[in-house]
C-alpha cells in the first residue's frame, strides 16, 4: 500500500510535476507568471497544455474541463474529451494551449443580474494559473475565472483576484516605508474550518424537506440533545470514521491539506480543518471539500448537510476562516515579531485590520448573509449580527496604553516606555480566545467566525481583502509625505486607536447586554439578509470598490440583484415544501390517527354504556383542535406566499418574504411539532429528529 506522501497531491498538476515534466525554459516562465500573477504568455501556453495532457491521460483522465464558480454559488464544469480524429481513423488525445487559456461555456443560464444580455449568452472563462488544475472523475480541472463578453465578473474568483491584488499593491507601498524593499509580493492566507452534519441516507430520503431545502422545516425537540455536551470531541463512530479516512485519502490526494477532524457540539456534527494556504487557492480548495463531503457521504450510506441550521434547537454549522497576511520572504505580518521595528510595523497592519472592520461593518455582515445563516447569526450559537472585533486582554492593554500615553505594565512584563518602536512581548499565542466574537485576533491571524457552513469563502474574503487594502493606502498616502516619519507613525497610530476603538470588544458577545452596548457605540446591527444586503449599493462602499478595481457599480449592482433573488427563491421553495408537507403529509397522518382514536373511543362506549366521556374523548379534542389548527395555518402560508405585489422591486420581495412568509411558516411549524408528540409513532409521515440524529 502507498503511503501517505506518496500519494499526497498525485492528481494534481503541481509545482512537482511542472518542474520534472516540463522544458525548463517553459518552466521558468510558468512560475514566474504564477508567483507574480501575471498572464500567461500565449506561447508559452501550447508547451503547457500539452505536457497537462499527456500527464492527464496517463494518469485516467479522458475529458478536461475549466472549472469555475458562477454566482450560484458552488461550481461549474462542462467537460470535453481529450479526443481528436486522426488519419487512420482512430483517435489521438489533444489538448492546445487556446482550450488551456480560454473557454466560451454557454452561459445564459447562470446569474448574471442584468450583466449579460441574453443574446449574448457567451460567458468566457479564464484560467488562473496560481491555482493548480487537477484531475477529478476522469477530467482535468483547470480552475478559471468567469467573466461576461465586456469582461465584468460573473463568478466568485475573479474578484478575489483583484482583491488579493489590491491589497499586495497597497501592502508593499508600506513595507517600504518600513524600509523593506525586498518584498516583491504580499500575500492573503487562509485556512478554513468546516462544520457539517451527516445523516443516515435512507432516513434523508424521507424527509422533502431535507431533500429540497437541505434543512427541517418540522420536527419536535428530541427529549435528548445536545445538553449533555457528549458529543463535542467525542469518541467517533465507525461509520464516522470510515467515512473521514476515504474523505482524507481524497482530499489529500487533490493536495488539499485536510489536518484536523473531530465530532463538534451537535449530535452527527463533524468539523474539518485544513491547514491554511494562499486565499484563491483556499477557496478552490473548500468548494472541492464541499463537493467531496458530499459524494464519500454518499458512499457510506450518509449524506452531509451543509446547511447552516438543519435542525432547530441544535447548534448549527458554520466556518471560521482564519486569515493573515505575509509575504513571499515567508514573513507573517500579523506576527508580533520579537524586535521593536517588526512591532510597529505589527501595530500598523494591526490598527489597518481594526479601522477596515469598523469602517465596513456593513460589508463584513453582508458578505455572510444568507436565508440559512439567517437562522444561525445572533442565536447564541454563532457569532451575534454585530460586528465587533476581540484583540484578547493583552492587547487591549498594549493599544489603550499608546492611546493615552502611559507606560503598559500589563502581565509580569518589565515597564516599558510604549512608544511606536517599542511594543511589550505578549504571549503569541493568545489562549484566552473569546468564541462569541465574530472577528478574533489569535495570535498571528484573525479569525471571521460568522460565515456560513455552505458559503464559498470568497465573498468574505473580496471585502477583508480590499477594506484592509483600503486602510493600508490611507496610511500610505499620509505617511509617504510626512516629514518625520516616526513621529507621523506614532500620532496616527494614536489617532486611529482613538477613532475606532469602538469595534473592539472582549466580552461576551451572546449576551443581552452587548446589544445595547453596541447600540451606544453606534455599531451596526444588521439583524437578518435584507437589512444587510442593500449596503452593496451604499455609496461608500460602491466607492471603496471602484476604487480599488475589485467590482465596479455595474458589478456590485448585479450582485446585489442576484443576491435578493437568491434569498426570495430559497424562501419560496422552503415555503412550498413545508406547504406540501403538511397538507399532503402531516394534515393526513393526523387525521388517520385521530380517525383511529373516533374509532376506539366508540368501541369502548359499547363496551360501557354507562361511560359518559371516555379517555379517548380527551385525546380526540386535542387531535381535533390540533387539526383544525393546522388547517388554519396551512390557509395563512397559502395565503402568504408570493403575496408581494407583481409590480415591487426585489428588495420589496425579499423583505416580504422575511416579514410575511416565514412567520408563516415557524407558525404552521408549532402546530405540526405539538402534533408529533401526541401521535403514533408508527403513524408519522417522515423520521423524527431522534431518527436523524441518533441513529447514525
Ligand atoms: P482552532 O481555531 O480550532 O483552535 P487553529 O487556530 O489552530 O484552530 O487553526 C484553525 C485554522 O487556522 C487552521 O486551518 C489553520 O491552518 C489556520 N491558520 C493557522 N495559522 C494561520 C495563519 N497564519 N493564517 C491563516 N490561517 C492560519
Ligand atoms: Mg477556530
Amino acid at each position: 500500500m502507498s503511503t501517505v506522501p506518496e500519494t499526497f497531491a498525485c492528481k494534481v498538476f503541481d509545482d512537482h510535476v511542472m518542474r520534472a515534466r516540463l522544458p525548463e525554459k517553459v518552466y521558468q516562465s510558468l512560475r514566474e507568471t504564477i508567483n507574480n500573477g501575471q498572464k500567461l504568455n500565449p506561447e508559452l501556453a501550447n508547451a503547457v497544455a500539452k505536457t497537462m495532457c499527456d500527464w492527464a491521460v496517463e494518469n485516467g483522465a479522458t475529458h478536461f474541463t475549466h472549472w469555475f464558480q458562477p454566482l450560484t454559488g458552488i461550481t461549474a464544469e462542462k467537460h470535453d474529451s481529450f479526443i481528436s480524429p486522426a488519419p487512420d481513423g482512430r483517435v489521438i488525445m489533444e489538448f492546445s494551449g487556446r482550450e488551456l487559456i480560454k473557454g466560451e461555456p454557454d452561459a445564459s443560464s447562470f446569474p448574471s443580474g442584468g450583466l449579460r444580455a441574453t443574446f449574448e449568452a457567451r460567458g468566457y472563462t479564464a484560467w488562473d494559473p496560481s491555482s493548480y488544475a487537477f484531475i477529478k472523475d476522469k477530467a482535468l480541472c483547470i480552475p478559471t475565472a468567469f467573466c461576461s463578453y465586456g469582461g465584468e465578473a460573473l463568478d466568485k474568483k475573479t474578484p478575489l483576484l483583484r482583491s488579493m491584488e489590491a491589497l499586495n499593491k497597497q501592502a508593499l507601498r508600506i513595507l517600504e516605508l518600513f524600509g523593506n524593499t525586498e518584498v516583491k509580493r504580499v500575500i492573503t492566507n487562509v485556512g478554513p474550518e468546516q462544520e457539517y452534519f451527516l445523516v443516515d441516507r435512507e432516513m434523508y430520503r424521507r424527509r422533502r424537506d431535507l431533500i429540497f431545502t437541505g434543512r427541517t422545516l418540522f420536527g419536535a425537540k428530541p427529549p435528548k440533545g445536545q445538553e449533555l455536551e457528549d458529543h463535542y470531541y467525542g469518541a467517533i463512530k465507525p461509520r464516522v470514521q470510515a467515512f473521514m479516512k476515504e474523505l482524507n485519502d481524497e482530499l489529500w490526494e487533490l493536495g488539499i491539506l485536510a489536518k484536523t477532524e473531530h465530532n463538534e457540539v451537535a449530535p452527527c456534527q463533524h468539523e474539518m480543518a485544513p491547514i491554511f494556504t494562499v486565499t484563491n487557492v483556499a477557496v478552490d480548495h473548500n468548494q472541492l471539500t464541499m463537493e467531496l463531503m458530499k459524494k464519500v457521504a454518499e458512499r457510506h450510506g450518509l449524506v452531509c448537510l451543509l446547511a447552516e441550521k438543519p435542525f432547530a434547537g441544535v447548534n448549527g454549522s458554520g466556518k471560521h476562516n482564519n486569515w493573515s497576511l505575509s509575504t513571499d520572504t515567508g514573513y507573517n505580518l500579523l506576527d508580533p515579531g520579537d524586535s521593536p521595528y517588526d512591532s510597529a510595523q505589527f501595530l500598523l497592519f494591526l490598527i489597518a485590520v481594526i479601522r477596515a472592520v469598523d469602517n465596513y461593518q456593513d460589508l463584513l455582515r453582508e458578505s455572510v448573509a444568507s436565508a440559512g445563516n439567517d437562522h444561525r447569526l445572533g442565536a447564541n450559537e454563532a457569532p451575534p449580527a454585530i460586528i465587533s472585533m476581540f484583540l484578547g486582554t493583552e492587547l487591549t492593554e498594549i493599544l489603550e496604553a499608546i492611546e493615552s500615553g502611559k507606560p503598559y505594565e500589563g502581565h509580569g512584563a518589565d515597564e516599558m516606555t510604549v512608544g511606536v518602536h517599542a511594543l511589550p512581548k505578549f504571549p503569541r499565542d493568545n489562549t484566552d480566545r473569546n468564541r462569541t466574537s465574530p472577528f478574533a485576533f489569535t495570535g498571528n491571524k484573525f479569525e471571521f467566525r460568522s460565515l456560513g457552513a455552505s458559503d464559498s469563502i470568497s465573498d468574505c474574503n473580496v471585502v477583508i481583502n480590499t477594506i484592509v487594502a483600503e486602510s493600508l493606502r490611507v496610511y500610505a498616502d499620509e505617511l509617504e509625505t510626512a516629514e518625520n516619519f516616526s513621529s507621523a507613525l506614532h500620532s496616527l497610530i494614536v489617532r486611529e486607536i482613538t477613532e475606532h476603538k469602538r469595534i473592539i470588544f472582549n466580552g461576551n458577545g451572546y449576551s443581552a447586554e452587548w446589544v445595547q452596548e453596541a447600540a451606544r457605540r453606534g455599531l451596526k446591527n444588521l439583524a437578518s439578509t435584507v437589512d444587510a444586503i442593500p449596503c452593496l449599493l451604499e455609496e461608500k462602499n460602491i466607492e471603496l470598490f471602484r476604487r480599488h478595481r475589485v467590482f465596479s457599480e455595474a458589478e456590485l449592482r448585479a450582485r446585489y440583484e442576484i443576491k435578493l433573488e437568491g434569498y426570495i427563491k430559497v424562501i419560496a421553495i422552503e415555503a412550498e415544501t413545508a406547504l406540501t408537507m403538511a397538507r399532503r403529509e402531516i394534515l393526513p397522518a393526523v387525521m388517520r390517527f385521530a380517525g383511529e382514536v373516533a374509532r376506539d373511543a366508540r368501541a369502548v362506549k359499547d363496551y360501557a354504556p354507562a361511560l359518559s366521556t371516555t379517555p379517548q374523548d380527551k385525546l380526540l379534542l386535542n387531535l381535533t383542535a390540533g387539526i383544525s389548527a393546522l388547517t388554519d395555518r396551512i390557509e395563512a402560508l397559502q395565503q402568504a406566499m408570493g403575496g408581494f405585489r407583481r409590480s415591487a422591486d426585489v428588495l420589496e420581495k425579499a423583505k416580504y418574504q422575511h416579514e410575511r412568509v416565514l412567520p408563516a411558516m415557524a407558525d404552521l411549524r408549532v402546530v405540526a411539532d405539538q402534533l408529533e408528540l401526541q401521535v403514533d409513532k408508527g403513524c408519522w409521515p417522515f423520521p423524527t429528529y431522534t431518527d436523524l440524529l441518533f441513529r447514525v
